[in-house]
Protein backbone atom coordinates (compact mmCIF):
# COMPACT_ATOMS: atom_id res chain seq x y z
CA UNK A 1 0.00 0.00 0.00
CA UNK A 2 3.20 2.33 0.54
CA UNK A 3 6.43 3.28 -1.05
CA UNK A 4 9.55 3.14 1.58
CA UNK A 5 9.75 6.93 1.36
CA UNK A 6 6.52 9.36 2.48
CA UNK A 7 4.52 10.37 -0.81
CA UNK A 8 3.04 14.02 -0.62
CA UNK A 9 0.96 14.84 -3.79
CA UNK A 10 0.62 18.84 -3.46
CA UNK A 11 -2.47 20.44 -5.41
CA UNK A 12 -4.28 23.19 -5.48
CA UNK A 13 -5.76 25.46 -8.78
CA UNK A 14 -3.10 27.12 -10.91
CA UNK A 15 -1.94 30.74 -9.79
CA UNK A 16 -2.84 29.82 -6.18
CA UNK A 17 1.17 29.01 -5.52
CA UNK A 18 1.93 25.41 -4.93
CA UNK A 19 5.19 25.63 -6.64
CA UNK A 20 6.44 28.81 -5.36
CA UNK A 21 5.82 27.43 -1.76
CA UNK A 22 7.32 24.25 -2.69
CA UNK A 23 10.98 26.10 -3.59
CA UNK A 24 10.78 27.73 -0.11
CA UNK A 25 10.08 23.99 1.91
CA UNK A 26 12.57 22.80 -0.43
CA UNK A 27 15.09 25.54 1.43
CA UNK A 28 13.61 25.19 4.73
CA UNK A 29 13.62 21.36 4.49
CA UNK A 30 17.32 21.69 3.34
CA UNK A 31 18.21 24.13 7.05
CA UNK A 32 15.92 21.18 8.73
CA UNK A 33 17.93 18.02 7.45
CA UNK A 34 15.08 16.99 5.96
CA UNK A 35 15.49 14.33 3.08
CA UNK A 36 12.89 15.29 0.19
CA UNK A 37 12.73 15.40 -3.30
CA UNK A 38 10.38 17.68 -5.13
CA UNK A 39 8.77 17.05 -8.67
CA UNK A 40 7.11 18.94 -10.90
CA UNK A 41 4.44 16.88 -12.82
CA UNK A 42 3.92 19.69 -14.87
CA UNK A 43 8.28 19.63 -15.67
CA UNK A 44 8.11 15.78 -16.60
CA UNK A 45 4.90 15.90 -18.85
CA UNK A 46 6.60 19.23 -21.05
CA UNK A 47 10.00 18.00 -21.30
CA UNK A 48 8.61 15.04 -23.06
CA UNK A 49 6.13 17.13 -25.38
CA UNK A 50 8.54 19.38 -26.29
CA UNK A 51 11.31 16.54 -27.50
CA UNK A 52 8.47 15.09 -29.36
CA UNK A 53 7.47 18.49 -30.81
CA UNK A 54 3.79 18.79 -29.33
CA UNK A 55 3.83 22.02 -27.35
CA UNK A 56 6.69 24.58 -26.76
CA UNK A 57 5.63 25.60 -23.44
CA UNK A 58 3.45 24.13 -19.99
CA UNK A 59 0.76 25.97 -20.67
CA UNK A 60 -0.47 24.29 -24.45
CA UNK A 61 -0.54 21.09 -22.50
CA UNK A 62 -3.83 21.43 -21.82
CA UNK A 63 -4.67 21.64 -24.49
CA UNK A 64 -3.63 19.21 -26.46
CA UNK A 65 -6.30 16.02 -27.63
CA UNK A 66 -6.73 13.85 -24.06
CA UNK A 67 -5.01 10.90 -26.06
CA UNK A 68 -1.57 12.99 -26.04
CA UNK A 69 -2.38 13.90 -22.86
CA UNK A 70 -3.20 10.75 -21.29
CA UNK A 71 0.19 9.56 -22.52
CA UNK A 72 2.66 12.10 -20.85
CA UNK A 73 0.36 11.80 -17.75
CA UNK A 74 1.18 8.11 -17.80
CA UNK A 75 5.09 8.69 -18.49
CA UNK A 76 5.82 11.47 -16.01
CA UNK A 77 4.19 9.59 -13.06
CA UNK A 78 6.54 6.50 -14.09
CA UNK A 79 9.51 8.69 -14.62
CA UNK A 80 8.98 10.85 -11.23
CA UNK A 81 9.10 7.24 -9.25
CA UNK A 82 11.88 6.13 -11.14
CA UNK A 83 13.62 9.39 -9.72
CA UNK A 84 12.49 8.99 -6.38
CA UNK A 85 13.39 5.41 -6.07
CA UNK A 86 16.81 6.05 -6.80
CA UNK A 87 17.01 9.37 -4.63
CA UNK A 88 15.15 8.49 -1.61
CA UNK A 89 14.90 6.05 1.70
CA UNK A 90 12.48 5.24 4.02
CA UNK A 91 13.34 8.87 6.18
CA UNK A 92 12.69 10.45 2.60
CA UNK A 93 9.79 12.39 1.40
CA UNK A 94 9.31 12.82 -2.34
CA UNK A 95 6.83 16.18 -3.18
CA UNK A 96 4.83 16.24 -6.05
CA UNK A 97 4.12 19.67 -7.54
CA UNK A 98 0.60 19.13 -9.52
CA UNK A 99 -3.03 19.32 -10.20
CA UNK A 100 -6.31 17.11 -8.78
CA UNK A 101 -7.85 18.44 -11.91
CA UNK A 102 -7.10 19.89 -14.93
CA UNK A 103 -9.26 22.23 -16.73
CA UNK A 104 -8.83 21.03 -20.40
CA UNK A 105 -10.49 22.73 -23.76
CA UNK A 106 -13.28 19.43 -23.36
CA UNK A 107 -13.87 19.35 -19.43
CA UNK A 108 -12.59 18.78 -16.21
CA UNK A 109 -10.20 15.86 -16.17
CA UNK A 110 -8.71 13.89 -13.37
CA UNK A 111 -5.16 14.59 -12.62
CA UNK A 112 -5.23 11.86 -10.14
CA UNK A 113 -7.09 9.23 -11.77
CA UNK A 114 -6.27 5.71 -10.89
CA UNK A 115 -3.01 4.70 -12.89
CA UNK A 116 -1.21 7.82 -11.19
CA UNK A 117 -2.24 6.93 -7.84
CA UNK A 118 -1.28 2.87 -8.27
CA UNK A 119 1.95 4.96 -8.79
CA UNK A 120 2.43 7.12 -6.12
CA UNK A 121 0.23 5.66 -3.58
CA UNK A 122 0.08 9.13 -1.74
CA UNK A 123 0.17 9.27 2.00
CA UNK A 124 -1.05 12.80 1.82
CA UNK A 125 -2.63 15.01 -0.85
CA UNK A 126 -2.77 18.44 -0.34
CA UNK A 127 -4.70 21.33 -1.41
CA UNK A 128 -3.45 24.67 -1.27
CA UNK A 129 -6.10 27.39 -1.23
CA UNK A 130 -6.46 31.34 -1.39
CA UNK A 131 -9.22 33.69 -1.75
CA UNK A 132 -10.74 33.36 -5.30
CA UNK A 133 -10.05 36.79 -5.58
CA UNK A 134 -6.71 36.54 -4.54
CA UNK A 135 -6.05 34.01 -6.95
CA UNK A 136 -7.21 36.05 -9.56
CA UNK A 137 -5.06 38.84 -8.91
CA UNK A 138 -2.27 36.16 -8.66
CA UNK A 139 -2.99 34.98 -12.13
CA UNK A 140 -3.26 38.09 -13.51
CA UNK A 141 0.15 39.37 -11.58
CA UNK A 142 2.09 36.44 -13.02
CA UNK A 143 3.17 37.18 -17.08
CA UNK A 144 5.56 34.42 -17.34
CA UNK A 145 2.69 32.26 -17.34
CA UNK A 146 -0.24 31.77 -20.09
CA UNK A 147 -3.30 30.68 -17.51
CA UNK A 148 -5.55 32.78 -18.49
CA UNK A 149 -8.54 31.26 -16.66
CA UNK A 150 -11.57 33.59 -17.60
CA UNK A 151 -12.90 35.22 -14.01
CA UNK A 152 -13.69 34.72 -10.53
CA UNK A 153 -16.30 32.92 -11.03
CA UNK A 154 -14.53 30.40 -13.38
CA UNK A 155 -12.13 29.78 -10.23
CA UNK A 156 -14.70 29.14 -7.85
CA UNK A 157 -16.08 26.40 -9.82
CA UNK A 158 -12.84 25.19 -10.38
CA UNK A 159 -11.73 25.45 -6.48
CA UNK A 160 -15.23 23.44 -6.06
CA UNK A 161 -13.55 20.72 -8.43
CA UNK A 162 -10.04 20.73 -6.99
CA UNK A 163 -11.52 19.98 -3.81
CA UNK A 164 -13.78 17.09 -4.81
CA UNK A 165 -11.20 15.64 -7.28
CA UNK A 166 -8.48 15.33 -4.41
CA UNK A 167 -10.98 12.96 -2.11
CA UNK A 168 -12.05 10.99 -4.71
CA UNK A 169 -8.49 10.16 -5.91
CA UNK A 170 -7.66 9.88 -1.62
CA UNK A 171 -9.99 7.24 -1.52
CA UNK A 172 -7.71 4.68 -3.38
CA UNK A 173 -4.97 4.55 -1.30
CA UNK A 174 -6.59 5.76 1.85
CA UNK A 175 -4.43 8.91 1.58
CA UNK A 176 -5.34 11.87 3.98
CA UNK A 177 -6.97 15.17 2.44
CA UNK A 178 -5.13 18.39 4.41
CA UNK A 179 -6.39 21.97 2.58
CA UNK A 180 -3.41 24.51 3.62
CA UNK A 181 -4.15 27.98 3.16
CA UNK A 182 -0.95 30.12 1.35
CA UNK A 183 -1.86 33.70 2.34
CA UNK A 184 -1.04 36.81 0.38
CA UNK A 185 2.28 37.70 1.28
CA UNK A 186 3.01 34.96 3.73
CA UNK A 187 4.05 31.89 1.27
CA UNK A 188 6.10 30.79 4.47
CA UNK A 189 2.96 30.28 6.58
CA UNK A 190 1.94 27.82 4.27
CA UNK A 191 5.17 26.12 4.38
CA UNK A 192 5.20 25.34 7.94
CA UNK A 193 1.69 24.01 7.48
CA UNK A 194 3.30 21.32 5.07
CA UNK A 195 6.16 20.59 7.11
CA UNK A 196 4.43 19.98 10.23
CA UNK A 197 1.77 17.61 7.98
CA UNK A 198 5.27 15.82 6.88
CA UNK A 199 5.85 15.17 10.53
CA UNK A 200 2.39 13.42 11.16
CA UNK A 201 2.86 10.98 8.29
P1 LIG B 1 0.55 26.61 -11.62
O1 LIG B 1 -0.37 25.54 -11.19
O2 LIG B 1 -0.02 27.33 -12.80
O3 LIG B 1 1.96 26.16 -11.84
P2 LIG B 1 1.21 27.62 -9.01
O4 LIG B 1 0.18 27.18 -8.07
O5 LIG B 1 2.48 26.85 -9.05
O6 LIG B 1 0.57 27.72 -10.46
P3 LIG B 1 2.93 29.90 -8.57
O7 LIG B 1 3.57 29.95 -9.90
O8 LIG B 1 3.72 29.39 -7.44
O9 LIG B 1 1.52 29.15 -8.68
O10 LIG B 1 2.43 31.35 -8.14
C1 LIG B 1 1.63 32.16 -9.00
C2 LIG B 1 1.97 33.63 -8.73
O11 LIG B 1 1.54 33.97 -7.41
C3 LIG B 1 3.46 33.93 -8.79
O12 LIG B 1 3.64 35.19 -9.40
C4 LIG B 1 3.88 33.99 -7.32
O13 LIG B 1 4.97 34.87 -7.10
C5 LIG B 1 2.62 34.51 -6.64
N1 LIG B 1 2.45 34.05 -5.26
C6 LIG B 1 2.50 32.78 -4.81
N2 LIG B 1 2.27 32.71 -3.49
C7 LIG B 1 2.09 33.98 -3.07
C8 LIG B 1 1.81 34.56 -1.80
N3 LIG B 1 1.67 33.84 -0.68
N4 LIG B 1 1.65 35.91 -1.74
C9 LIG B 1 1.78 36.65 -2.87
N5 LIG B 1 2.05 36.17 -4.10
C10 LIG B 1 2.20 34.84 -4.21
P1 LIG C 1 1.89 23.41 -13.77
O1 LIG C 1 3.18 24.12 -14.04
O2 LIG C 1 1.81 22.80 -12.42
O3 LIG C 1 0.70 24.27 -14.09
O4 LIG C 1 1.84 22.20 -14.79
C1 LIG C 1 1.78 22.46 -16.20
C2 LIG C 1 0.71 21.62 -16.84
O5 LIG C 1 1.04 20.24 -16.69
C3 LIG C 1 -0.69 21.75 -16.26
O6 LIG C 1 -1.35 22.90 -16.70
C4 LIG C 1 -1.32 20.47 -16.82
O7 LIG C 1 -1.65 20.66 -18.17
C5 LIG C 1 -0.15 19.48 -16.72
N1 LIG C 1 -0.25 18.65 -15.53
C6 LIG C 1 0.36 18.82 -14.33
N2 LIG C 1 0.04 17.83 -13.48
C7 LIG C 1 -0.80 16.99 -14.15
C8 LIG C 1 -1.47 15.78 -13.84
N3 LIG C 1 -1.37 15.20 -12.64
N4 LIG C 1 -2.24 15.20 -14.80
C9 LIG C 1 -2.36 15.77 -16.01
N5 LIG C 1 -1.76 16.90 -16.37
C10 LIG C 1 -0.98 17.52 -15.46
MG1 LIG D 1 3.49 25.78 -10.56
Amino acid sequence: MRHPFRVVVVTGIPGVGKTTVLTLLEEEARKRNVNLMIANYGTYMVNTAIKIGLVDDRDQLRKLPLRNQLELQVKAAESIISDASERLDERGYLIIDTHSVVKTVIGYWPGLPNHVLDVFKPDLIVLIEAQPEVIWERQRRDTTRKRNFGGVEDIKELIWFARSSAMASAVRYASAVAIVENPEGNPDKAVEDILRLMNKI
